[in-house]
């Protein structure tokens, strides 16, 4: 058994800084990719453990973490079509979600749809009460922690962010859920934590992912151990025509391992589509996309969590949100598959949620 990184996804209303956030938290870890910073995936970035201790080791510490999960797997595409076609579906791609609100807005209708979703795949989930240097008076300290920024404002300005981090207190219990702003929880399963911060000058981030590590440790391990041999299974974020290779779908696998040469199902709109692995793709490094025009590597397998590219012929009509299986050789397992796939509805109607 191992246990892959927990798979976490950005919600929130639009504006509210999902887009930022996901830069800021990839762009802090860019820095360290000599050291073995960040893994680029497909649809993905992975921040290593080590590379989070570095950032937030005295938090971590603080919480008394201990560095079970290998890292934390960031989705990049906020608001996915698979998230919203997923709604239908008997499972969630995130196993962790971290739903943004701006701070001076509150719930706006698509955070509540979030909350609804969050709510029916019962996803453990955190919530980040974000811009606040628009609170009005807020003096911005650069990547600071959000305790050490906050202890530096005026006390008006403390009173202030306190009574938006009520606010949302409220607005969370209308929801059924308990909350407090982070650092007053006192019970994290079965309290909330709202944690304040400004994505644009990196506030509060490391107490974000730092408390991210912790619930994944605390609570999802089990849902984390994956099975090293067995046929992967994963589900679509996007299908792209992309120049030379065709139509190629990009996925995100979350058990198992997928190889070259596999036979994989799928879904199209009403039926099922089954296809045989032509290649895998995963990014190449930045600093050789610059000097070729290729953007892809050609990998042999891949091991659960991995977000990748696969070409193969067929996959025109597949949609996104789809599931994706390697088919095993065994007959009886192949028919138990086909069975929950075509008794999953993908729903292609809906506008975009996040
Ligand atoms: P999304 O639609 O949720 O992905 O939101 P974006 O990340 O695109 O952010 C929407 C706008 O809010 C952009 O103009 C961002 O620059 C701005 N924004 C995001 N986070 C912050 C923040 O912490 N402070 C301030 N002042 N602006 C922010």
């Amino acid at each position: 058994m191992k246990i892959r990184s927990p798979i976490v996804s950005v919600l929130g209303h639009v504006d509210h800084g999902k887009t930022t956030l996901l830069d800021y938290v990839r762009g802090s870890t860019v820095a360290d990719r000599e050291a073995g910073g960040i893994t680029q995936h497909i649809g993905a970035t992975e921040i290593p453990i080590d590379t989070i201790n570095k950032i937030c080791g005295n938090f971590i510490a603080r919480l008394s973490i201990k560095d079970t999960i290998p890292g934390l797997f960031f989705i990049d595409t906020p608001g996915h079509a698979a998230f919203t076609s997923l709604r239908k579906r008997g499972g969630a791609l995130a196993d962790l979600a971290i739903l943004i609100v701006d701070i001076n807005e509150g719930f706006k209708p698509q955070t509540y749809e979030a909350i609804n979703i969050l709510k029916m795949y019962k996803t453990p989930f955190i919530v980040v009460a974000n811009k606040i240097d628009r609170i009005f008076g807020w003096e911005v300290h650069e990547g600071a922690s959000f305790m050490e920024s906050f202890k530096q404002q005026a006390p008006v300005v403390q009173t202030e962010l306190d009574l938006k981090v009520y606010d949302l207190v409220g607005k969370l219990h209308e929801e059924g859920f308990q909350s407090e702003r982070f650092d007053r929880v006192n019970d994290f399963s079965s309290q909330i934590s709202i944690i304040p911060i400004c994505a644009k000058s990196g506030e509060g981030i490391v107490e974000l992912i730092a408390m991210l590590l912790g619930l994944a440790q605390e609570y999802l391990t089990e849902q984390l151990e994956i099975h090293e041999d067995a046929p992967a299974k994963g589900t679509v974020l996007e299908v792209k025509e992309e120049t030379g290779l065709g139509v190629t779908v990009d996925s995100i696998i979350y058990d198992g391992v997928i190889r070259d040469g596999d036979e994989i199902a799928l879904m199209d709109t009403n039926n099922l589509v089954k296809t045989k692995i032509r290649s895998i793709l995963r990014p190449l490094p930045l600093e050789e996309m610059r000097d070729s025009k290729k953007k892809f590597k050609k990998v042999d397998e891949v091991v659960a969590a991995a977000g990748i590219k696969i070409t193969a012929p067929n996959l025109d009509d597949v949609v996104s949100g789809s599931p994706l299986r390697v088919l095993s050789d065994e007959e009886d397992a192949e028919a138990e598959l086909l069975k929950e796939l075509e008794d999953i509805t993908v729903d292609t109607d809906d506008e975009g949620l996040f």
